[in-house]
């Protein structure tokens, strides 16, 4: 391991908090299993010199990551919040479903952390030959004991990521996860390094954490595809949104669906919902008012989501229509830059 500055005694928390990593089967498929700390401690036993210190925790109810919801991304940020200074990092382990979506959560919450968190999980429970489980959780550990790296990552297959430009990319796979957009921060395999302008440093600053009392707003999201029926962009101003993610096709289209879209979106601007355009495609983001096709958006007000991951926009929405600011200033925030999830 040759790593710049791997530190084997920095204290780091390990948390499980559900999937497939502590799994066993049930009658149903697979389960989560609280007693994944114990085994994961006997399979760790052999790694121990090259490891810093860890301690491993399970949250009481380990999940699913399907069922989780915005009150369980508080829960852990809670959680490090609450013993940070008494770590000198922390590794979450968490379902590759909604991983990213966490990894992006905490982000927002925890920015300005000055130590790291690291998110992992496997494809294959731990306890199933072939796993990938160990070697993930031995990466989280390595990456959360480097003193130069700080905020929330996510590592898997031996690749570190910043964590709110993270996207699942396979269900079966090892390399599950990708960073679209933006480059890898480290890798251990197949030569260790890493990527110092990718580096999130820790400045010296004691960190402010914004983690609000709740996570309850409504989101949610508008998928461009061929065919769709007017009624549905009825039903989503009949639920009163706060927030609207609109999935836009390549470079920024939707289906004019004469002329229903662009009253839809004014509406929806005019009523105050933070109404954001994404892209479908997993590269490149969009450039709003490239295509005819897609000044509607522009004309009605639709923000420019650039070239974030749906993960990162759908939980920073949450993050800032949680404070209770004014509609105006939650747009100016949803546009800038704050934990490096969107092209400046
Ligand atoms: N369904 C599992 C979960 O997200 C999948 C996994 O962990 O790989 O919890």
């Amino acid at each position: 391991m040759s790593l710049p500055d791997l530190d084997l005694n920095r204290r780091i928390l390990v948390l499980y908090v559900g999937g497939t990593i502590g799994m066993r089967a049930s009658p149903d498929g697979l389960a989560p299993q609280r007693d994944l700390p114990a085994a994961l401690a006997a399979h760790l036993g052999p790694w121990a010199e090259s490891l810093p210190l860890y301690s491993i925790q399970s949250a009481v109810d380990p999940i699913d990551s399907a069922d989780a919801a915005p009150e369980d991304w508080l829960t852990i940020a809670r959680f490090i919040a609450e013993r940070h200074g008494r770590y000198d990092g922390f590794v979450v382990l968490h379902g590759t479903d909604t991983m990213a979506y966490t990894a992006s959560a905490l982000g927002f919450m925890l920015a300005g952390i000055d130590v790291p968190v690291i998110l992992t999980g496997a494809q294959v429970p731990l306890e199933v030959e072939g796993s990938d489980a160990l070697e993930n959780v031995v990466s989280a550990l390595t990456f959360a004991a480097c003193p130069s790296l700080a905020g929330v990552g996510l590592a898997f297959d031996g690749v570190l990521y910043r964590g709110c430009r993270t996207t699942k990319v396979s269900s079966s796979d090892f390399a599950g996860f990708d960073s679209p957009n933006h480059p890898p921060i480290a890798r251990l395999l197949p030569v260790p390094a890493m990527d110092l302008a990718a580096l999130q440093r820790p400045d010296g600053t004691e960190p402010g954490f914004t983690i609000p009392d709740h996570l309850d707003a409504r989101v949610l999201s508008l998928r461009a595809v061929p065919g769709l029926p007017t009624a549905v962009l009825d039903a989503i101003l009949d639920m009163a949104p706060q927030g609207l993610i609109v999935e836009c096709y390549g470079s920024g289209t939707v289906p004019r669906l004469d002329g229903h879209m662009q009253v839809f979106l004014e509406r929806a601007v005019r009523r105050g919902i933070v109404t954001v355009a994404l892209s479908q495609a997993l590269h490149g983001g969009i450039r709003l008012g490239a295509y005819a096709a897609g000044s509607a958006l522009a004309r009605a007000g639709v923000m420019d989501g650039r070239d974030m991951t749906f993960e990162a926009a759908y939980t920073k929405l949450h993050f800032l229509l949680a404070q209770d600011l004014p509609p105006v200033m939650a747009r100016t925030l949803f546009t800038r830059n704050l934990i490096g999830e969107i092209r400046d």
